[in-house]
C-alpha cells in the first residue's frame, strides 16, 4: 500500500510505517510516516481552502456535508472491513461505527445552515449583534480505539461550521482516515479541505498540537498525551477540546432487572474488547444481589467468542502486541493485590492479541485496577451497602466520563444522576445515547463536550459588532 498524495496533501520523506491486522499479527501494508513539514504542507492547503468554505452558503454547506454522508454509507461495507482489518473489532461492530459516522455528518450537515448569532439590545442609539465564524483550519489527533467514528465526531462539526481540517489518525489504525479524506474530495469539497498526516504521535502528532496555524484542536486519546498537547497548544493560545479517559461504574441497585443487567455489564466491559473510553469496566453492585450478578456476568463473559474481526466473533483481540502486554499486566496486578479472578476464562485463538475477559471481585478502592484505565476486557466488581457509599464510590476515581445506573426506583436513578461527577449519566441502558446528546468528560477524563450542538461551539468563535446607529441630524 502507498501513496504520495492524501487529502490533497503531499507527504514527504518517503518513510513509512507497517500496519498489522491485529487479528493475525501480520503486516498488511505501509502508510507514509508524516513529519512536521508534511503537518506544514496539510495545514496551509487547509488554509488555502478556509475562505472559499466560510464564503459558502450556509444551506450549500449543509448540502455537500450531506452528500458526504451519502458517500460514507454508499462505502459503507468497504470501511467497515477496512476498519476490522485495522483494528481487529468484530465486522459488525465496525459497521454500526460506520453507521454512526453517516449519523454525525447527516445530524450536523441539518445543523449547518442554523448557526446564527443574537441581536442584543444595549440601548437607544446602538446596535449590538453577534456572528458565529469558523475558526479556519481545525486539527484533530484521534486514537485507535474508533478510529473513523472519532475522526467523524469531530471532522464533521468542524465542517458544518465552514472550517477545514487537519488530521492526525492513530499510527495503530490509519487506513480509514485515508479513505475518508478521499471521499471528501470525491463529493466536491476543495482539495485539501481535509488533509490527513499519517505518523506517530511524538513526531505527526505533536507538529500539529504546535503548529500556529490552526484554530483549534480536538485530541482523543489518554491523559498522559492530552497533558502534552495542552501543553504544546499553551504556546499558541489554541483552543483545545480533550476527550481523555475513563474508569466508569456500573451501579446496580438490588431492585434491578439483573439478567438485563448482566447482560449489559457484559457489554458495558467487552465491547470493542473494553477499548472504549466509556467502558463499564467497574460493577459496584447492592451486597444484597452480588453473588447473584457476579454468577450471571462471569457465566456470559465465559460463554463470550473470540476470534478475528472479519468473522464477526463476539470479541476480537486487543489493537497491539504491546497493549496485550499492558492490559495482561494488570491481570496479573489484580491478582497481586489480592483480588479474585471469577469464572472460566473464554476460549482464546492462539495467533493475535486476544485476551479473555476477566471478572476480578473483592476489589477495594485503593487497588490500582479500582483506579485506573486498562482499556481492556477487565471488569474490577465492588459491592456497596448504601447509597451513599455508592456514590462515593462512583466518585473515587480521578475520571469522570460515563456512570451507569440500574434501578426500577426512578428517583432513586435521578437523584444518584445529580450526585455522580461524571459527563455521561445512563440509566437502565448502558451505552445509550444518540449522536444529538453531549458527551464529555470531567476531572482528568477531560474538557469540552462532542455530539449535540453544543459540540459546534469548539468550531466557531464568536465575534460582536457594536454600532452607534439612528443618529439624528445630518445631511
Ligand atoms: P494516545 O494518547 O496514545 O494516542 C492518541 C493520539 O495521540 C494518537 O493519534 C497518537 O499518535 C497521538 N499522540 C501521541 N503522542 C502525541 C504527542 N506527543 N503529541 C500529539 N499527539 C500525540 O491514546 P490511544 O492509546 O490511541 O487511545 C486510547 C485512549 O483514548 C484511552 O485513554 C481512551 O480512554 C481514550 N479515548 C477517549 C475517548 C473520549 O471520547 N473520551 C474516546 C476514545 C478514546
Amino acid at each position: 500500500m502507498s501513496s504520495a498524495t492524501l487529502g490533497g496533501t503531499a507527504l514527504s520523506g518517503g518513510a513509512t510505517l507497517a500496519v498489522e491486522d491485529p487479528s493475525t499479527g501480520a503486516t498488511i501494508g505501509h502508510v507514509p510516516r508524516g513529519g512536521a513539514h508534511d503537518v506544514d504542507l496539510a495545514v496551509a492547503a487547509a488554509r488555502a481552502c478556509a475562505p472559499t468554505l466560510r464564503a459558502a452558503a450556509s444551506v450549500e454547506r449543509g448540502r455537500r456535508l450531506r452528500a458526504l454522508a451519502g458517500a460514507l454509507d454508499a462505502a459503507g461495507d468497504e470501511l467497515a472491513r477496512l476498519e476490522t482489518l485495522d483494528t481487529g473489532k468484530p465486522l459488525s461492530l465496525a459497521r454500526g461505527e460506520v453507521a454512526g459516522c453517516v449519523a454525525y455528518l447527516d445530524y450536523y450537515a441539518g445543523a449547518a445552515d442554523k448557526l446564527h448569532g443574537e441581536t442584543i439590545p444595549i440601548g437607544p442609539g446602538s446596535l449590538a449583534y453577534t456572528v458565529r465564524e469558523p475558526v479556519g483550519v481545525t486539527a484533530h489527533i484521534v486514537p485507535w480505539n474508533a478510529p473513523l467514528s472519532m475522526l467523524c465526531r469531530s471532522v464533521a462539526p468542524a465542517l458544518a461550521a465552514g472550517n477545514a481540517a487537519v488530521v492526525k489518525p492513530a499510527e495503530q489504525t490509519p487506513l480509514t482516515a485515508r479513505r475518508f479524506a478521499e471521499l471528501v474530495e470525491a463529493v466536491g469539497y476543495p482539495a485539501g479541505t481535509v488533509g490527513v498526516v499519517t505518523g506517530l504521535g511524538a513526531e505527526a502528532g505533536a507538529a500539529l498540537a504546535a503548529h500556529p496555524g490552526i484554530g483549534s484542536l480536538t485530541f482523543t486519546g489518554s491523559v498522559a498525551t492530552g497533558r502534552a498537547v495542552l501543553r504544546a497548544a499553551a504556546e499558541h493560545v489554541t483552543p483545545v477540546v480533550t476527550e481523555l479517559g475513563g474508569k466508569s461504574p456500573q451501579i446496580v441497585f438490588a431492585d434491578a432487572d439483573l439478567d438485563d443487567v448482566a447482560r449489559q455489564v457484559v457489554t458495558g466491559f467487552t465491547a470493542n474488547s473494553g477499548q472504549y473510553c466509556d467502558a463499564g469496566s467497574r460493577l459496584l453492585v447492592d451486597r444484597a444481589v452480588h453473588d447473584e450478578l457476579v454468577a450471571l456476568v462471569a457465566a456470559r463473559a465465559g460463554a463470550l467468542t473470540l476470534g478475528p474481526g472479519i468473522d464477526d466473533p463476539d470479541l476480537g483481540p486487543l489493537v497491539s502486541a504491546e497493549h496485550h502486554r499492558r492490559v495482561a499486566g494488570y491481570v496479573a496486578l489484580g491478582r497481586r493485590e489480592g483480588a479474585t479472578v471469577v469464572g472460566e476464562p473464554a476460549a482464546v485463538p492462539e495467533a493475535g492479541h486476544f485476551l479473555a475477559p476477566t471478572v476480578f471481585t473483592g476489589v477495594t478502592p485503593a487497588m490500582r485496577i479500582a483506579q485506573e484505565e486498562i482499556f481492556g476486557p477487565v471488569l474490577a466488581v465492588t459491592p456497596f451497602d448504601d447509597e451513599d457509599q455508592a456514590v462515593a464510590l462512583a466518585n473515587g476515581t480521578d475520571y469522570g466520563l460515563g456512570v451507569g445506573i440500574h434501578t426500577r426506583d426512578v428517583d432513586r436513578a435521578l437523584r444518584v444522576a445529580d450526585r455522580v461527577d461524571a459527563g455521561y449519566v445512563m440509566v437502565n441502558e448502558y451505552f445509550g445515547g444518540s449522536v444529538a446528546v453531549p458527551f464529555g468528560g470531567t476531572k482528568l477524563s477531560g474538557t469540552g463536550r462532542e455530539r449535540g450542538l453544543v459540540a459546534l461551539d469548539s468550531y466557531l468563535r464568536t465575534k460582536t459588532v457594536v454600532a452607534r446607529v439612528g443618529r439624528r441630524g445630518g445631511t
